[in-house]
């Protein structure tokens, strides 16, 4: 595909690419779209995803919450697909200098890249409100019920960006390292939930590219388009 070897040069010729990354980058690996045909949103529940997922659920009935959370945000033995995996070949070459994800599910860390900023936290996570001790995804997936600290007794709340809160210090650097990049890619992300529209517009360098299953309304932005699936187009490049 011409289109594929377009990418494939603009990539060989910047030295600092950002990728930006959605939901769509997850489902290659079997991963629920939260906003997809699918996905949780579309689920038939006592309360909307976006109810179970706040800080008010969180803190006025952990219980609740929790069963949810653990019932469709496991994810911890989900394997990352080529997008991450190219992903990780392009940073360990010192090309790519960042990847801003929306996923929770830390498959970037687990393909092995380092410079990951994960804007809307990540369930492997997790620290007791109480005294602020690290827990990983394990402990709180396996726990029974409401997961508490084994040192305190603290209730435990992943490092996820719930409905209510706002983003975590990291953003910010994330916006920094968009602002300086020569090529942005944004894949699997349809842009029509902030910040990830807004960030479009921040972007100065040469190449922009989206990847996406489908059209987005920022296309007319980009220096090129690729409506495809994501793993399939990842495969490809060199
Ligand atoms: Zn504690």
């Amino acid at each position: 595909m011409d289109k594929i070897k377009d990418l494939q040069k603009m990539i060989d010729e910047v030295n600092n690419i950002v990728f930006f990354g959605g939901a769509g980058v997850s489902t290659d690996s079997g991963i629920k779209d939260f906003r997809g045909k699918d996905g949780l949103y579309k689920m038939k529940l006592k309360y909307p995803a976006e109810v179970m997922l706040s800080n008010t659920m969180f803190y006025n009935d952990p219980e609740e919450f929790y069963k949810f959370y653990k019932e469709n945000l496991n994810s911890l033995d989900v394997l990352p697909n080529a997008t991450h995996n190219y992903l990780t070949k392009l940073e360990k070459q010192g090309k790519l200098k960042a990847i801003v994800t929306q996923n929770i599910d830390g498959l970037h860390q687990k393909s092995g890249s380092k410079n990951v900023y994960e804007i809307h936290g990540s369930i492997l996570k997790n620290h007791c409100l109480k005294c602020h001790k690290f827990f990983d995804g394990n402990y709180v997936f396996k726990s029974e019920g409401v997961p508490t600290c084994d040192e305190c007794g603290g209730l435990i709340k992943p490092d996820v960006v719930l409905y209510g809160e706002s983003l975590p210090d990291c953003f910010n650097e994330a916006i920094e390292k968009i602002i300086n990049a020569q090529m942005l890619i944004i894949a699997g992300t349809s842009l029509t939930v902030e910040p990830a529209s807004s960030l479009v517009n921040l972007f100065k360098g040469k190449y922009l590219v989206i990847i996406n299953n489908e059209k987005t309304r920022y296309d007319y932005k980009a220096n090129l388009v690729i409506n495809d699936n994501l793993k399939k187009v990842f495969k490809e490049l060199k």
